[in-house]
């Protein structure tokens, strides 16, 4: 075993225990992540139980000069936690406890592991709610939502993750220990350290534990599902039913038509709830806060729509059920895994006026580059976040395929990452949404925090 020989291992080891540290054999079969489809490659993978047993981990790893990369539920699309063979990964999986919930100031308390669904469900239980929520709910953790400040479907009514943390603890790469475990929502006291933790992807420091906010849960969610005619029409209806139904619109998603008929065609469980061919899908969230007239208004609000002309088409989910059905439309990536046996994931943001031409311009340039490429859109549009997945053709040339998506967004003040981050796959685009004296600055921020260059190195740039 590779403790035997590698004395940092073992002392290591003296400090998690051996159920805290699994090395050579021991990592066969633990998966690289949800889409690599590999094997974890890493000299070791450190599973500390506690804040006290990081810091000592980092400790250690800061005189030897060992690279650590953080690592949480592995569901991050931008490569932020790949590693090779040489460094350490560090898995929060065993620190996975909800320390405390107090429901009448609405916070919980919770260690970095803890799986975003256990906390959705938690605060369900007391009546309340945690307002972040996204496709990888089932596997992804509160530190990697925090390290990658997690976007999801709830953004337009709750903000992003930066939105749900009240306080933070989070060791450094010399081990010492940053603990803000704050639990008010309110707190000018100079420079909001914890801030620079949300989307800094484990290359600052490592989140141990956190306070959530807690929001009150709605009465009930209806979900609707619209076709509609133009993109003009699209952005118009945004501002409809956010401003007939004040604060109770949770979610805008856009479907293009490709997006829809691909995952409601043969390839799909789910059939077509609407019968209609047009350019654009909504599907929308709404909260209900008055069970009498709250559905009816929403109905309404849909018929009159109708009547205007503004959607061909629309119905509203009759049950829990239906509403599941309804965002696997929008959430299910089998259909397109299905179909292609490559395809690169896309999370850009721009202004919603320049969307359409802008996805246009995207589709029209990649299919003269390569004919037998495909573009499926979609995307939290009521947050101006656009994805895209791209099967790139028999060529396969990503750099081709990135260089299409993301050049004409600079001029358009848009972002070569919404909500999923750098990582990896976007570093050499950084420049194109940063400006360099911002990028210096996150230089000279990095160089500070971690002089020596091991937690994450690589990731986001090269120092
Ligand atoms: C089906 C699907 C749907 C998704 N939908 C969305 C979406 O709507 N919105 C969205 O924003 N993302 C989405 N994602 C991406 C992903 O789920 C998020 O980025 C999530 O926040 C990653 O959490 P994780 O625990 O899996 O982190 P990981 O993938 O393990 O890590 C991500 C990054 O965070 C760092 N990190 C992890 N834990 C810690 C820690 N404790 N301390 C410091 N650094 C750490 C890692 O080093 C890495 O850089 C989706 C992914 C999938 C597979």
């Amino acid at each position: 075993m590779t403790t035997d020989i590698n004395p940092l291992l073992k002392q290591i080891e003296s400090v998690v225990g051996k159920a805290g540290l699994l090395s050579g054999k021991q990592l066969a079969g633990r998966s690289a992540g949800i889409w690599s489809g590999t094997e974890l490659e890493a000299l070791a993978l450190v599973r500390p139980g506690s804040t006290a047993e990081v810091a000592e981990v980092m400790k250690l790893c800061h005189v030897a000069g060992q690279v650590v990369v953080p690592a949480g539920g592995m569901t991050g699309l931008a490569g932020g936690h790949e590693s090779t063979h040489s460094d350490i990964v560090l898995s929060t999986e065993r620190m996975n406890r909800i320390e405390s919930m107090d429901a009448d100031s609405r916070y919980m308390t919770v260690q970095a592991g803890v799986i975003l669904q256990t906390v959705q469900e938690a605060a369900d239980d007391a009546g309340l709610m945690f307002a972040l929520d996204l496709g990888a709910r089932a596997s992804c953790t509160i530190g990697g939502n925090i390290a990658t400040n997690a976007g999801g479907v709830r953004v337009l009514r709750f903000g992003m993750m930066r939105e749900q943390v009240l306080g933070l603890e989070v060791v450094l790469a010399d081990g010492s220990i940053v603990s803000s475990m704050f639990n008010v929502l309110k707190n000018n006291t100079g420079y909001d350290l914890r801030q620079m933790f949300l989307g800094s992807e484990g290359t600052l420091g490592i989140v141990t534990r956190a306070v959530l906010r807690l929001h009150e849960a709605p009465l009930a969610i209806e979900t609707a599902l619209l076709a509609v005619p133009s993109w003009k029409q699209v952005m118009k209806l945004l501002r409809y039913f956010d401003g007939a139904l004040p604060g109770a619109l949770a979610a805008y998603e856009v479907l293009w038509r490709d997006h829809y008929q691909l995952n409601t065609g043969p390839y799909s469980s789910v059939d077509a709830p609407l019968d209609t061919d047009e350019p654009y899908y909504v599907l929308l969230d709404v909260f209900i806060s008055d069970h009498e007239h709250g559905r009816d208004k929403l109905e309404a609000l849909l018929m009159a729509a109708l009547e205007e002309g503004e959607i061909s088409d629309g119905v509203l989910a009759s049950s829990e059920a239906e509403r599941a059905r309804f965002w696997q439309i929008r959430e299910n990536f089998e259909p397109e895994q299905a179909c292609y046996n490559k395809i690169y994931g896309y999370d850009v943001s721009l202004p919603l006026e320049a969307m359409e031409t802008y996805v246009d311009e995207v589709r029209g340039a990649l299919l003269q580059r390569f004919t037998d490429a495909a573009l499926y859109a979609y995307g939290h549009i009521g947050d101006g976040n656009l994805h895209f997945s791209i099967y790139p053709g028999a060529q396969q040339e990503r750099d081709a395929v990135d260089e299409i998506v993301y050049s004409p967004l600079q001029a358009l003040r848009g972002s070569v990452s919404a909500e999923h981050g750098i990582g990896l796959e976007k570093k050499a685009y950084l420049g194109y949404t940063r400006s360099a004296t911002e990028i210096d600055l996150m230089r000279r921020t990095k160089r500070m925090m971690d002089p020596a260059n091991i937690l994450n190195p690589g990731k986001l740039f090269d120092l």
